[in-house]
């Protein structure tokens, strides 16, 4: 075969053809093709292109392509993120203040004069809490039911370690809840020594069913963030009281977990109402960032001077707040992506869920 025969055969064989074919269709030497075809690029060439090389190529592009979406889309896991948040409550824990407790733990046998005095200027710091942010939606319904109807009493946890209703009333607050002629909502102020009571069972505030009573720690100050968990709670009472299913339901079902959703939403907004509009600001800006993949991914990518910008929107925190306040940024950021990202989704479906996942992963 002549050179530029060899040539010829060489780029038909490339291009796919069969030495059959080229023999055929130009009337070479079958064999002499056969023999140029056995060169070393075309048997990698032939191999390749018949069917073990086709199914070959195939798998290796999709272990490619499954590999490179791996790396792109990848989730850190529910443990990475979990650690994480602990990590950036662990950075506003750093910028707390000491918990400054109005009493301890009272005796049952004194004069309570000092603490009634606090207890009734708290009361004053609520009433006014619910005047204040009264045009906020879920407030207003607060509003409505507890303005004027809230009587304070003291809880003694002194015989005993016992869940029997035992609380200090004076004359003066007997008065009042006398005066209230209907839907008194009792909240009972406790001391920093009865946190290991099994009544309290370390928790900071929470609206207690079976005595239909909203607890709160003496806990001095009277920032904004005190108004919002209040007003959290009170969601609590009123739900308990108006019936709703989100108040018996089991514990993170989904009227449970809804009931939470709305009263951690009130506590968004009248934090958000405290200081002119800033705090959703600053969430916005954070969640704008994001390329809204994934909701975890986006808590994960949370730094540590995102969240102390965030908190510096504040009064600082003292020791026993950072747990709570933590929780609610948590909660702030995840539910402003998902009404950046999820506009078209049932929003109420993935508050809920959003919320599941912070409770797993927090
Ligand atoms: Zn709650």
């Amino acid at each position: 075969m002549k050179k530029e025969e060899i040539q010829f055969v060489r780029s038909q064989l490339y291009e796919g053809k069969t030495p059959r074919q080229i023999a055929k269709e130009y009337g070479l030497n079958r064999v002499e093709i056969q023999k140029i075809g056995k060169e070393p690029i075309f048997k990698i060439k032939m191999n390749l292109s018949g069917f073990f090389g086709k199914v070959f190529f195939v798998i290796v592009l999709s272990l490619l392509f499954i590999w490179i979406g791996y790396r792109l889309i990848k989730e850190p896991s529910q443990e990475e993120t979990g650690q994480k948040l602990r990590v950036l409550a662990e950075v506003i824990h750093a910028k707390s203040v000491p918990d400054r407790w109005h009493f301890e733990k009272l005796p049952s046998a004194i004069n309570f004069a000092e603490e009634i005095s606090f207890v009734t200027s708290r009361l004053q710091i609520l009433e006014n809490s619910l005047e204040k942010h009264k045009r906020i939606p879920g407030v207003d319904i607060l509003y409505k039911m507890f303005a004027g109807k809230l009587y304070p009493t003291i809880f003694i946890s002194e015989r005993g370690r016992t869940y029997s209703r035992q609380v200090v009333r004076t004359e003066e607050m007997n008065q009042r809840v006398g005066q209230i002629k209907k839907g008194a909502q009792e909240i009972v102020f406790y001391g920093r020594g009865d946190l290991n009571h099994p009544k309290i069972g370390d928790r900071t505030l929470f609206y207690d069913r079976n005595w239909r009573a909203l607890f709160l720690p003496s806990l001095e100050g009277s920032d904004l963030w005190k108004e919002a968990l209040f007003l959290h709670e009170l969601w609590h009472a009123k739900s308990h009281r108006d019936g709703s299913i989100g108040a018996i339901a089991p514990e993170n079902s989904d009227p449970w977990v809804d009931e939470e959703v709305e009263a951690h939403l009130i506590e968004q907004t009248v934090l958000n109402n405290g200081i002119d509009d800033r705090y959703r600001q600053a969430l916005s800006e954070l969640v704008r960032k994001d390329n809204g993949s994934s909701l975890q991914k986006f808590l994960h990518s949370v730094k540590a001077e995102d969240i102390l910008g965030i908190d510096a929107l504040f009064e600082r925190p003292m020791v026993r707040e950072v747990g709570l306040r933590a929780a609610q940024y948590y909660f702030d950021l995840s539910t402003t992506w998902i009404s950046f990202y999820k506009k078209e989704g049932d929003m109420k479906k993935e508050r809920r869920e959003a919320y599941r996942l912070l409770r797993r992963i927090s």
